[in-house]
């Protein structure tokens, strides 16, 4: 497998307009209203092993570590019916409209999601000219690879996503919740599915995979990009966990995903990962996260942001890093 570490960023322009306070509160609102549910899961959702430890609660909900592929897990997740409350609720529209809105559309797309696809162009197998993306947002990755040749569509559970897309960028989105279904459905074969930071939202992520597995021929690629574990970041929530705003978000994330971990899903779906790019904001999460809990006595921030990127490139090598993207190509 090919593997590329760290990724530079801007942080000072995406830190923009969405401080860790206000974060910490949005999160907080959608924690305590989503009830966790009365099941106590033992089997890991990621790579399908029972044997399990406790590793820290965070609200009323409890991550367990798979002792078998390392992931993190929700071990009592809200019912289905709840998630999708919650992902219809103003509070959840709020959140989200300060990581992705109308005017970062241009940053996001190219300081963000176009070095991924740069770095994933040469690993790409499939002959076919078809892109779909699951869970598109308002379809930045979809532009960027439509710009370069592809057809491209995807599928978005928020309308407003589908409308912008369509208007703003010129691409093609569906409004919808991707499922098995949706695949009975449609004929369509797909060169390239994307799945990005989507896997760790779903109750079951494998059932996804198995799902978009039919959408697809061998030799066609999946990409997904997904929180990673074990990360900086992940032991910063799991230390203050009155500070949390991303990553250990329980309903948001009910999986963070470990190399092992997701190989093993792939490879059980008829994939094989050809290429691994890790990166994340642990520097910056860290920095953030002492600025909250010192009370504003001390800002970290104004110290030491210049030497955030030199902190989180030696984390993204060391493999602490708190995101990372796997390409796979079908297999069988
Ligand atoms: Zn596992």
């Amino acid at each position: 497998m090919i593997l590329k570490y760290f990724k530079e960023l801007d942080r000072k322009e995406q830190k923009r307009g969405y401080p860790k306070d206000v974060a910490i509160e949005e999160i907080d609102k959608i924690m305590r209203k989503v009830p966790p549910g009365e099941v106590m899961l033992r089997k890991c959702g990621i790579c399908g092993a029972t044997d399990s430890v406790d590793f820290v609660k965070v609200y009323s909900y409890l991550w367990k570590v798979c002792r078998t592929c390392q992931s993190l897990f929700v071990a009592n997740p809200p019912t289905s019916e709840s998630l999708k409350d919650m992902y219809d609720s103003d509070e959840y529209a709020s959140m989200n409209s300060h990581i992705s809105n109308e005017d970062n559309t241009e940053f996001r797309a190219h300081s963000i999601v176009k070095p991924k696809y740069e770095f994933i162009k040469s690993h790409i197998t499939t002959e076919k000219h078809t892109w779909f993306d699951i869970g598109c947002g308002f379809g930045e990755l979809l532009h960027i690879v439509q710009n370069d040749g592809w057809i491209a569509s995807g599928i978005d559970t928020n309308p407003l996503s589908s409308e912008f897309g369509k208007k703003q960028l010129g691409v093609d989105i569906s409004v919808g919740y991707f499922s098995p279904e949706f695949c009975k459905e449609t004929n369509n074969k797909y060169g390239v599915v994307s799945v990005m930071n989507v896997l760790e939202h779903c109750l079951e992520p494998r059932t996804v995979v198995k799902a978009i597995s039919s959408l697809q021929d061998v030799g066609d690629n999946l990409l997904v990009e997904l929180p990673h574990f074990p990360s900086l970041s992940a032991y910063l929530c799991a230390s203050f966990p009155e500070a949390i705003s991303r990553v250990l978000t329980p309903p948001l994330h009910l999986y963070l995903f470990s190399l092992d971990g997701i190989t093993a899903l792939l490879n059980d779906c008829g994939y094989t990962p050809i290429s691994c790019w890790m990166y994340g904001q642990d520097a910056g999460e860290l920095l953030d996260t002492l600025d909250v809990m010192s009370r504003g006595v001390v800002s970290y921030s104004d110290v030491l942001l210049s030497d955030s990127d030199s902190i989180q490139k030696i984390l993204d090598e060391r493999e602490f890093s708190d995101h990372f993207l796997v390409f796979s190509k079908k297999v069988r």
